[in-house]
């Protein structure tokens, strides 16, 4: 999967979410804090799904601050990283 694949890096909003699959170990606490926005494939690593932008800008730093391995990425506009 490509680095520009909507799976690993989308847009939403004014946040860039990207996802460092070598670093994903599927714990899918991304998945349980925002379930619209992750799930694991069938290599068990998390995607990001077209539904993401059903969840609040707030659920989606929760989800990646809940990463145990800090997988997910967020950076607002400006390209500044809020997250990790
Ligand atoms: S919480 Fe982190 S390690 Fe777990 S599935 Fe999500 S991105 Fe992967």
């Amino acid at each position: 999967m490509d680095d520009n694949d909507p799976k690993v890096k989308r847009k939403v909003r004014t946040l860039t979410m990207r996802i460092d699959r070598s670093l994903c170990i599927g714990a899918a606490t991304c998945v349980a804090i925002a379930p619209k926005a992750w799930a694991l494939d069938d290599e068990a690593k998390a995607i990001i799904l077209d539904s993401v932008e059903e969840e609040t800008d707030e659920t989606l730093l929760e989800a990646a601050k809940g990463c145990p391995v800090m997988a997910i990425f967020i950076t607002d506009e400006t390209g500044k990283q809020l997250y990790p």
